[in-house]
C-alpha cells in the first residue's frame, strides 16, 4: 500500500489496532481509518479492521483489541525495487498486545529484506528498548536500514520517551515531534544527547473536523529547528496542521536592539484565534494583546493544503544524520 506520508514510499501494516498512549494521540488518524476500512465491501479488508473501533463519551476511540496481520509479513521480501518503507501504519509495533515473538519476526524479515530502508515509530519506547537489548538482536552493529523513531508531543513526553530511544541499540534514531501540541526544552538533548539522534520530524495537527486540530505554535516549530542546526541533526519540517501563523501578537525585535510595534489584529475572523506559548487558546480576539511572554499568535484555520510546509521561508526535508546549516 503506497502511503500519503512524504518521508516514506510504502506502508508495511502487520499490525491493526491501538490504544491511546498519551494526550498526543487524541485525535489518532488510525481510529477514523480503521473505521472506515472495517465497512470495506472487501470482507477481506473488512475482517482485518472491524469491530476495533468503538464509539464511547468521548467519540470514537480503539477498543484495545489488535490484530496480527502475518499474511503480511513476506511483502517486502516480494518488493524488488528498494523502498522507504515505513512499519505499521495503523498501529503501534510496541504495543502491549503484540506478543514478541511476532515483533521478532518483523525484525527477522527486515534483516532478510535489507534493500528497502525501515522506519518504525512507536509511543512505547520503553518495550522497544527492553526487547532490542534482552535479545542482544545487534549482536553484529543494530542494521543500518532500520530506522528507530519515538513520537513525542511535548516536553512531558520528551521527558518520558527520549531516554529510552537515546539508549536504544540503533543506527539512526529519529525523534517525531507531530503533532506537536506544547514546547520542548531541548537544551538537555542538544547538550547531553547531540549524538544520539540523527534527525528531527515535526509538525502540527490534522484532524477531522478540522477545528479538532491543535495549533502548532510557531516558536516551538522554530525551537525545534533550531535544536536541529545546533545537533547537527536533519530537520524535517512536515506541515503547520489545521492552523497556519498569521503573525504574532507581541512586540518583536526589530534587529536593531529595540523592540518593534504590537502587530494591529488585522484580518480576524471566526477562524482565527490567539495561541499562547503554553499551548492556551484566547477566543474569541480581543484588542488588548495578552503578555508577550506568553508569546501569543495569531492562527488561522485554513486547512492542512493551504497552511503549508513552509517555516521561515523555506521548507525543511533533511534526511538522517544531516548537516547542514541554515
Ligand atoms: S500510538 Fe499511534 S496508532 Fe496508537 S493511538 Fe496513538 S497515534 Fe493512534
Amino acid at each position: 500500500m503506497s502511503t500519503g506520508i512524504p518521508f516514506t514510499d510504502e506502508a508495511w501494516g502487520v499490525t491493526a489496532g491501538c490504544s491511546k498512549a498519551g494526550r498526543d494521540c487524541a485525535n489518532c488518524w488510525a481510529i477514523r481509518d480503521a473505521r472506515r476500512m472495517g465497512k470495506n465491501p472487501n470482507p477481506k479488508i473488512a475482517s482485518v479492521y472491524g469491530g476495533l473501533v468503538e464509539r464511547n463519551g468521548d467519540g470514537l476511540n480503539w477498543t484495545g483489541e489488535v490484530r496480527l496481520a502475518p499474511e503480511r509479513l513476506d511483502r517486502p521480501r516480494r518488493w524488488k525495487k528498494p523502498r522507504r518503507v515505513f512499519v505499521d501504519p495503523m498501529g503501534d509495533l510496541f504495543h502491549p498486545n503484540v506478543p514478541d515473538r511476532f515483533i521478532r519476526e518483523v525484525f527477522g524479515v527486515m534483516h532478510d529484506a535489507d534493500h528497502h530502508t525501515y522506519q518504525i515509530l512507536t509511543k512505547r519506547p520503553k518495550r522497544m528498548f527492553e526487547l532490542l537489548c534482552a535479545w542482544g538482536w545487534w549482536a553484529r552493529g543494530p542494521y543500518p536500514h532500520v530506522h528507530l523513531g519515538v513520537s513525542i508531543g511535548d516536553h512531558r513526553t520528551a521527558v518520558e520517551r527520549l531516554e529510552f530511544l537515546a539508549n536504544c541499540p540503533a543506527a539512526v534514531r529519529i525523534i517525531s515531534y507531530e503533532p506537536a501540541i506544547g514546547a520542548v526544552d531541548w537544551r538537555r538533548w542538544t547538550r547531553d544527547y547531540h549524538d544520539a539522534f540523527h534527525q528531527v520530524i515535526f509538525g502540527g495537527e490534522s484532524a477531522s473536523p478540522r477545528c479538532k486540530a491543535r495549533p502548532l505554535h510557531p516558536v516551538w516549530a522554530l525551537d525545534a529547528l533550531r535544536a536541529c542546526r545546533c545537533a547537527g541533526w536533519g530537520a524535517w519540517f512536515k506541515q503547520w496542521g489545521e492552523w497556519a501563523p498569521r503573525g504574532p501578537q507581541y512586540a518583536v525585535n526589530g534587529g536593531d536592539g529595540r523592540a518593534g510595534q504590537v502587530p494591529p489584529l488585522q484580518g480576524a475572523s471566526k477562524k482565527t484565534i490567539v495561541l499562547k506559548i503554553d499551548g492556551a487558546i484566547i477566543e474569541p480576539l480581543f484588542e488588548r494583546p495578552p503578555d508577550p511572554a506568553l508569546k501569543p499568535w495569531m492562527m488561522e484555520l485554513v486547512g492542512k493544503r493551504a497552511a503549508g510546509r513552509s517555516l521561515a521561508g523555506r521548507t525543511y526535508s533533511e534526511e538522517p544524520k544531516a548537516r547542514l546549516s541554515i
